[in-house]
């Protein structure tokens, strides 16, 4: 399994999709990407099954300035079309893909979200349908309502995060707890990716994400804090390997 992220390139389908097949060894039963123009366009995309099904299914007039990618090796529900991810919210606002397993969701779901309507059999769908649930009906901010779903995750929880909300489609909200995830830095915009190797045929220049922060992912910036707003100060390091 494993997630791939850009802002700010109109090759976003292809980097996704060739992030997502460096990502196959690492095993995974469906696949999927989420991409945003900017200019009010969107498009989800869902396959179970091989990379290349996912693939066939990207005509010309999926594009994006921003996406997020996902491969899934399934914990909660089958692999099928409706639990591979992105994930999204009923409003279709917030897309989420996450790697790793919630063990509290089922605690959660009963405690917030028993009015939800959910479409998936995953733990992941809880995650986004409570981000858009805290930003739409406590009208929090996407980030604060991001940590208070990130401190409502029990400790014992393992995920890597990438999340895009329609209404700031440049950005890429980012965060980890025990799964694997890193940025990488290119020129003019910005990825996050599972490993290096993800990333590697766009840039060499990578950043490290500790668990419990919060990473803001945008074409010309990233900016990382943990959950009380602190902001951490954090060198890129440099990765020599042929893409
Ligand atoms: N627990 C999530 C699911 O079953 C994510 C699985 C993964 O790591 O790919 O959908």
């Amino acid at each position: 399994c494993g997630i791939v992220g850009i802002t700010g390139s109109d090759r976003s389908v292809e980097i996704l999709l060739n992030g997502l097949k460096s990502l196959e060894y690492r095993g995974y039963d469906s696949a999927g990407i989420y991409v945003n123009d900017q200019a009010g366009h969107d498009y989800l995309v869902k396959r179970p099954g091989r990379i290349s099904n996912l693939e066939s299914a990207l005509t010309p007039d999926v594009h994006g300035l921003a996406g997020i990618g996902h491969t899934r090796w399934a914990t909660h529900g089958e692999p099928s079309e409706a639990n591979a991810h992105p994930q999204y919210s009923t409003d279709e606002r917030f897309y989420l893909v996450h790697n790793g397993v919630i063990e509290n969701y089922k605690q959660l779901k009963e405690e917030y979200l028993s009015d939800v309507d959910f479409k998936s059999q995953t733990d992941t769908e809880v995650i986004v349908q409570l981000v858009d649930k805290f930003v739409v009906e406590y009208e929090m901010d996407t980030k604060a309502a991001l940590v208070k779903v990130l401190r409502l995750i029990s400790d014992d929880s393992a995920y890597a995060f990438v999340l895009i909300d329609k209404q700031e489609p440049d950005t890429l909200f980012v965060a980890k707890n025990k799964s694997p995830l890193l940025v990488g830095l290119a020129d003019g915009y910005n990825m996050v990716g599972s490993d290096a190797f993800s990333m590697i045929k766009e840039t060499n220049q990578f950043m490290e994400i500790d668990d419990h922060e919060l990473v803001i992912v945008k074409p010309d910036n990233v900016a990382i804090q943990d959950f009380d707003g602190d902001e951490k100060n954090r060198k890129p390091f440099t990765v020599d390997m042929d893409a």
